[in-house]
């Protein structure tokens, strides 16, 4: 992409309305525009981003084995009242009547619709193990919609629930979903620690949130310092295996890691005191196991092998798609904006011009522009005519992992220097070094 016909509209002054800096620097780097209280515009780079993380959970879900479908945003009311959910709910609900006077809601989860799709389909234990999932806009109408993308009240979440014939196989179910999350929020750059959860509103026995540890974050935790030494890293595993999906359950739930919520002092006082932390965390997840609490609902039955009919056991497990956004950036900056990991940047390689419209700078630039999308990269290459104070300021803003800077004294020599966002660190090197370097 050449900034000069691309649409960023990066805002000079400090905004006002945001507290945190993710906020701040999503509004700054023209990511997105608020156009009702916790309802965002994604603007082609936030948007983009947005993209990128949502690809990486498609990967990873359906690496695991789970099968994406789309289910609508609007939704009947009656469907919740065969639950129970429909008054329980309250005002988080955003209730909608049609012109024929029918009750709707807007969507603030999916358990009601999928026991509904299950129960019309399936009715053998033989199509099961099953696990269904979309990506999808959800409303709750928050009371207090704030920290932009990261508390909305219309954001983006994967949902996915898992239908299975016995609690074993619905907790096998539940473990993958742990190892695939440990998988996804790696990729993206975080570390975000399964602590035991609190059932809630829809209830449950089994189910833990994921938490990426950020003074800004609106849940206490309470864990051992030896969790955040856990790394998942790029290790081979076979869903199916009941045994390795459990195994990694265990290495990284065996240690006290509790939110608020469920944190008991008694257990805590085990843990040896110099590894005993409390902070603040941003629940990016959530794994359920809840039994048959939907399908006895709903009728969601199955036929076993015996000819009984059995309601299916459940699960559903949730990822907070436009709030991780917010989370990296918490994760992710200094003082001069953001800093993207390579999983999940924009572009991969900013391109900055020292001297637009001069005749060897230009045919440089614009060499590496193709040569490193010919690699298969995404480069931005900044061709406006600006101060390179100016230019630099806008990369270093959005957050580009590599800048590469073309200016004719080093051009005399066949050089341009290649500069790390995070460490700072540049290096000079020829055009066509610099493009081997980043492939
Ligand atoms: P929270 O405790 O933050 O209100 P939740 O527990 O109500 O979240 P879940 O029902 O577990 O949310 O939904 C799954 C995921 O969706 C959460 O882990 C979170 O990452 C994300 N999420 C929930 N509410 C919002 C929101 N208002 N804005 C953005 N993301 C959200
Ligand atoms: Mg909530
Ligand atoms: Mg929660
Ligand atoms: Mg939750």
């Amino acid at each position: 992409m050449r900034l000069s016909r691309y649409f960023l509209p990066v805002l000079k002054e400090e905004p006002k309305e945001a507290q945190i800096v993710s906020h701040r620097l999503m509004l700054r780097s023209g990511m997105i525009r608020q156009q009702a209280a916790g309802i965002y515009s994604w603007l082609p780079l936030g948007n983009k981003i947005l993209k990128r993380i949502e690809q990486i959970v498609h990967e990873e879900q359906q690496r695991a084995g789970h099968i994406p479908l789309l289910m609508p945003t609007l939704q009947p009311a009656d469907l919740w009242r065969r639950s129970g959910r429909y008054d329980a709910y309250g005002e988080e609900m955003l209730r909608i009547t049609d012109r024929n006077k029918r009750e709707m809601l807007y969507g603030p989860t999916n358990e009601e619709m999928i026991t509904d799709i299950f129960r019309s389909y399936v009715s053998s234990y033989k199509s099961l193990p099953l696990t269904l999932y979309h990506i999808q806009w959800k409303f709750r109408d928050e009371m207090r919609p704030r920290f932009g993308v990261m508390r909305g009240r219309e954001f983006l979440m994967k949902d996915g629930y898992n239908f299975d014939l016995t609690k074993e196989d619905a907790l096998h179910a539940y473990n993958r979903h742990l190892v695939s999350y440990l998988r996804t929020y790696e990729r993206m750059g975080l570390q975000a620690i399964p602590m035991r959860a609190d059932g809630g509103p829809i209830g449950g026995d089994y189910t833990h949130e994921f938490l990426v540890l950020a003074e800004t974050g609106e849940s206490e935790v309470f864990y051992d310092s030896e969790i955040t030494d856990l790394k998942f890293g790029n290790r081979q595993i076979d869903y199916d295996s009941v045994e390795q999906c459990e195994g990694v359950l265990q290495e990284f739930t065996s240690r006290y890691a509790r939110t608020d919520e469920t944190h008991d002092e008694a257990i805590f006082a085990e843990v040896p005191e110099d590894r005993r932390r409390s902070a603040r965390g941003i629940e990016v997840g959530q794994i359920f196991y809840f039994g048959t609490k939907y399908s006895e609902a709903m009728g969601a039955n199955v036929v076993n092998d015996k000819g009984e009919r059995v309601p299916a056991h459940m699960g559903s497990h949730g990822i907070g798609v436009s709030r991780l956004l917010g989370a990296i950036i918490e994760a992710n900056h200094d003082d001069k904006g953001i800093i993207w990991p390579e999983g999940v940047t924009p572009f991969h390689v900013g391109i900055v011009n020292l001297k637009q419209g001069d005749a060897s700078t230009d045919s440089a630039s614009e060499a590496l522009y193709t040569e490193l999308k010919a690699a298969g990269l995404d480069p931005l290459y900044d061709d406006r005519d600006e101060r390179a104070g100016a230019k630099f300021a806008t990369i270093d803003l959005i957050g580009l992992p590599w800048r590469i800077t073309v200016g004719p004294r080093g051009l005399a020599e066949n050089k341009v220097e290649l500069t790390n966002r995070r460490s700072g660190e540049s290096v000079e090197m020829s055009p066509a070094e610099a493009v081997q370097r980043l492939k």
